[in-house]
C-alpha cells in the first residue's frame, strides 16, 4: 500500500470524481491530495508511508484515538444482530435506549432526554425546529428569533450555515434562514482592543441583551453559542462571560442552546464544556466526540423545562433521520463513552494532560516571534500569528500564514490547522505526555520554517 503508483492512482480517481468538503477543488486537483492509509492511537500514515502525529484528532473527532478494537468490535457485533431499524414508527432498540441513558449520566444538570441524529449540522436543525416548537407548544409562535454570534460555527447544512457567523458560507447558496440574528463573538485578543479582558467579556455578553431588546424579548427563542469557538480558531471567552450570558438568558427568558459538538466529551478537561465553564444550556447539541468519529452519530440533550413540554403536548414532533439512533452507531458511542469512563479519560484531560499541554505550549511556543497569543483549555488550542507580538499587527492579505504554517506542518509529520493567521490544536485526548513534547517540538520547528519563508 505504500508505493508511489497507487498513491498516484488515487489521486487521478479522487481528481475525475471527487467534489472535496470546504475545498477548492480545481486547485487541489492540481496539487494531489496527501492520501492517508492507516491510522493507529495518534498516529496517521499516509500512503506513501510518512508518518504523521495528528495534533487536530481527524476533525476534532477521534478523542479515544485510532486503532481501538473495542470499538470496531461493537459496530461488527451490532451489525450482525441488527444492523439497521429506526425509532420512528413506536420502535426501539437497545443500543439507542441504553445509549440515551449512558448520555443523561454525563450531561450536566437535568438535560436527560435524548434526541439522535446524524451529524453535528442535524443536531443544530434540531435544535433550531425543536426550540421554536417549544414557544410553539407554551403558546408563543412569535417568541422564533434566534440569537447566534459572528465567526460561531454550527455546521454546514441550511440551518447550521445561517445560524452560524461564517462569512465565507453566508456568501453561497444563500438566501440564508430568517429569523437569525448575530452579535459579536468574545475575541478580546483579536477584537478587545484598549479594554480589559473582564470589561471585553462584560460588553460581548452585554451585547446580548442590547440585541434581545432591539428585536423585543418576547420574539426571542434562544441563544445559541460554542462555549468555547471551535472552528472560528479557538477562541476562550473571558472568564466572567458565560455568568453575564445566563443571567440576561434568565431575565428575558431567552433559552441557553449549548453547541458542544466540539468541547463535548472531554475536549476541555470536563464532560461538557458547559461543565467547565460553569454554564446551566437548557439544550444542548453533541457529536463529534460522542463516538469518537468511528461512526457518525449526534444526540440533543434536553432538559426538562423543553423535554417536558413536548412529552405533555398530544401531538408528534414532526423531526427525525433514518439514522436517528443508528443501531452500529449508537453500540460504537455507547462503548466509547464506556469506554472514556473506564480508562478515566476526562479526568486525565482535565488534571494531567490538559494543563500539561497548555503549559508545554506557552513555555516553548510563548516567546516565539510569530506568536501574538495562546489560547485555549484542556487538549484545545489556538495560536494567533503575527508579524509584531507588541503591537498584535499581522501579515496583510498577500501572506497567507497560517497556511504557510500549515504547509511545514504537514510536511514534517505534524497535522496542525489553520484558521486565517490562527495555528489550531485539538490531539485526540489519548495523547501521552511523549507524544504532547512531540507535538509541541515540531510545531516549534514549523513556527521558525514559517519565520524564515517570510523573512
Ligand atoms: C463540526 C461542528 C458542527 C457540525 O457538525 P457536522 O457533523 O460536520 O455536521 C456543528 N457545530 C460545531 C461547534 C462544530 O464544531
Amino acid at each position: 500500500m505504500t508505493d508511489n503508483t497507487n498513491t498516484k492512482a488515487i489521486q487521478s480517481l479522487d481528481a475525475q470524481h471527487h467534489l472535496h468538503p470546504f475545498t477548492n477543488t480545481g486547485a487541489l486537483n492540481k496539487k494531489g491530495p496527501m492520501v492517508i492509509d492507516r491510522a493507529e492511537g495518534v498516529y496517521l500514515w499516509d500512503s506513501e508511508g510518512n508518518k504523521i502525529l495528528d495534533g487536530m484528532a481527524g476533525l476534532w473527532c477521534v478523542n479515544m484515538g485510532y486503532g481501538r478494537k473495542e470499538l470496531a468490535d461493537a459496530a461488527y457485533q451490532q451489525m450482525q444482530q441488527l444492523p439497521y431499524y429506526n425509532t420512528f414508527f413506536q420502535t426501539t432498540h437497545a443500543p439507542a435506549a441504553e445509549l440515551a441513558k449512558e448520555i443523561a449520566s454525563v450531561t450536566p444538570g437535568d438535560l436527560n432526554h435524548i434526541f439522535f441524529a446524524g451529524s453535528g449540522s442535524e443536531a443544530i436543525d434540531t435544535i433550531i425546529r425543536m426550540v421554536r416548537q417549544y414557544w410553539n407548544i407554551e403558546g408563543k409562535p412569535y417568541k422564533n428569533i434566534l440569537i447566534s454570534r459572528e465567526n460561531a460555527y454550527h455546521g454546514s447544512t441550511v440551518g447550521g450555515t445561517s445560524l452560524g457567523g461564517m462569512g465565507g458560507m453566508h456568501g453561497q447558496g444563500g438566501p440564508l434562514l430568517p429569523g437569525i440574528e448575530r452579535i459579536c463573538q468574545p475575541y478580546w485578543y483579536g477584537e478587545g482592543g484598549d479594554l480589559s479582558e473582564e470589561a471585553f467579556g462584560l460588553k460581548c455578553a452585554q451585547a446580548l441583551e442590547e440585541k434581545i431588546l432591539a428585536v423585543g424579548p418576547d420574539n426571542v427563542a434562544a441563544f445559541v453559542a460554542e462555549p468555547i469557538q471551535g472552528a472560528g480558531g479557538v477562541i476562550v471567552p473571558p472568564a466572567n462571560y458565560w455568568a453575564e450570558i445566563q443571567r440576561i438568558c434568565k431575565k428575558y427568558d431567552v433559552l441557553l442552546a449549548c453547541d458542544e459538538v466540539i468541547c463535548g466529551f472531554g475536549r476541555t478537561g470536563s464532560w461538557f464544556g458547559s461543565d467547565t465553564l460553569g454554564i446551566t444550556p437548557d439544550i444542548m447539541s453533541m457529536a463529534k466526540g460522542l463516538s469518537s468519529g468511528y461512526l457518525p452519530i449526534s444526540a440533543v440533550a434536553v432538559g426538562d423545562r423543553i423535554s417536558n413540554a413536548f412529552i405533555e403536548h398530544d401531538d408528534d414532533f414532526n423531526h427525525g433521520f433514518t439514522y436517528s439512533g443508528h443501531p452500529a452507531s449508537a453500540a460504537v458511542a455507547l462503548a466509547n463513552i464506556k469506554l472514556m469512563k473506564k480508562e478515566n479519560i476526562v479526568e486525565y484531560v482535565g488534571k494531567d494532560i490538559g494543563p500539561y499541554l497548555q503549559k508545554k505550549l506557552r513555555d516553548t511556543l510563548g516567546d516565539h516571534p510569530l506568536v501574538g497569543h495562546i489560547e485555549g483549555m484542556g487538549l484545545v488550542a489556538g495560536i494567533a500569528l503575527v508579524k509584531d507580538k507588541e503591537t498584535k499587527e499581522g501579515f496583510g492579505d498577500d501572506i497567507d500564514i497560517g497556511m504557510i504554517c500549515r504547509d511545514h506542518c504537514f510536511e514534517n509529520g505534524l497535522i496542525m490547522r489553520a484558521v486565517g493567521s490562527r495555528m489550531i490544536l485539538s490531539p485526540p485526548l489519548v495523547i501521552s505526555h511523549a507524544e504532547v513534547d512531540e507535538l509541541v517540538e515540531k510545531a516549534l520547528l514549523c513556527f521558525n520554517l514559517t519565520l524564515k519563508s517570510v523573512s
